[in-house]
């Protein structure tokens, strides 16, 4: 376990805000007073409103990813942040005071290695810098992310949000949203190609969104059968209890393309078997232990397995335009701050249809 104490730092480059956040990875989420930067030219000062929970909160306060990103304490997660620009530095012309605006899983990266070029910032070369769980390059202190009060963030990297939707159920676009739209898009998800997405949570249900909205056949594979019926009414074409054997044999050698959203460790084998010569099954779950794979489901027939994390932040944009246009939001429970701890045990048991939104103007009460 990493713990890290942050260095002192001088008044005239930061600002305080309220947060919530773990002082271990054992404690429970709490009030917690921290710094943030003061806005640089191109950056601006976003007064979050709400913030989605992301399973990745979990899974990063709690340490369960040590070796992949082991957490600093404290540890101020959110990832999916919509709010209003209160301040905006002379260079940053992209927003206004009074403007809506979004922040995802990046804050910056070094934007000129081959993969920056490329406006695929989230493998940056030299590593982006994630909303959390990095380290701010202007102070060189933790970046927090967004169960907060308020965010400084990079002008470049904030995205425009579109009006016509409905404000809270837009923030868990900024991480569930992104993460399952850019890897629909990778491997062509579209008319004539047989979709699988595994695993019906915050990324799930967006996932069979945009698969349905591009027009893929869409299968969701689910553990639980109360979820069946949202599944059909999200616009799964048809939906397959994942324990039960006799149902998942009607699908085998059958997909294009399977992207597979389970937080928890399972048996991907099974899911190799449903793919059809040349089909992909992407993780972008993120289970904390290694999950075995039968080669033998690999080589025959030529079956790729592969993963996608996030989106760059034009694809970003473009997926907040594709809502836009498509009228699709996640499905939320609003909740408040101090509700948090209940919102992870019920996010860790799969209780929640489908994601927790934070109201963040409860941090003040
Ligand atoms: P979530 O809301 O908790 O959804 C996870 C879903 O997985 C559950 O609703 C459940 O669906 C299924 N599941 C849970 N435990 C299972 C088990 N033991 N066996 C089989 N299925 C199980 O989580 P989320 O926020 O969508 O995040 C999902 C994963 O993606 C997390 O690991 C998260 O860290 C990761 N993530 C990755 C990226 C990336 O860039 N790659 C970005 C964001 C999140 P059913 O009830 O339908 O079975
Ligand atoms: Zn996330
Ligand atoms: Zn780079």
């Amino acid at each position: 376990m990493s713990t890290q104490t942050a260095p002192k730092l001088s008044p005239e480059k930061t600002r305080p805000a309220k947060a919530y956040g773990m002082t271990s990875p054992t404690s429970k989420v709490g009030a917690l007073d921290i710094s943030r930067r003061k806005p640089t030219a191109t950056d601006i000062v976003i007064e979050i409103l709400y913030c989605g929970v992301c399973h990745s909160d979990l899974h990063y306060a709690r340490n369960e990813w040590a070796d992949a990103m082991p957490a600093t304490y404290p540890a101020v997660p959110g990832h999916e942040i919509v709010g209003r620009v209160v301040e905006a530095g002379s260079g940053a012309t992209k927003f206004k005071v009074g403007d809506l605006a979004a922040v995802g899983c990046m804050v910056d990266s070094c934007r000129t290695c081959t993969n920056c070029k490329r406006d695929l910032e989230q493998f940056c070369e030299n590593g982006c810098t994630m909303t959390y769980g990095s380290t701010d390059p202007h102070l060189n202190i933790p970046t927090h992310g967004g169960y907060s009060e308020a965010i400084v963030v990079d002008q470049a990297f904030a995205l425009k949000v579109p009006t016509n939707l409905e404000l809270p159920a837009v923030a868990p676009l900024l991480c569930a949203g992104i993460t399952t739209y850019s890897p629909l898009r990778h491997w062509k998800a579209g008319p004539g190609k047989k979709v699988g997405i595994v695993g019906l949570g915050g990324l799930g249900h967006m996932g069979v969104k945009f698969s349905h909205a591009m027009g893929a056949h869409t299968v969701v594979f689910t553990t639980s059968p109360e979820k069946k019926a949202d599944a059909l009414r999200l616009g799964a074409d048809e939906v397959v209890m994942s324990k039960n054997p006799d149902e998942m044999a009607k699908h085998a050698n059958s997909f294009d393309f399977i992207l597979n959203a389970v937080a928890a460790k399972h048996d991907i084998n099974a899911y190799f078997a449903m793919l059809k010569l040349d089909g992909t099954l992407a993780m972008v779950g993120a289970p904390s232990e290694p999950l075995p794979v039968a080669v033998f489901n690999l080589i025959m027939p030529r079956r790729q397995f592969a993963g996608s994390a996030i989106g760059g932040i034009a694809e970003t944009q473009e997926m907040l335009d594709f809502c836009s246009k498509h009228n699709i939001t996640s499905d939320i429970e609003l909740i408040k701050i101090q509700y948090i701890n209940e919102a992870w045990d019920r996010m860790e048991k799969g209780d929640v249809k489908y994601r927790f939104v934070i109201d963040m103007a409860s941090i003040k009460s």
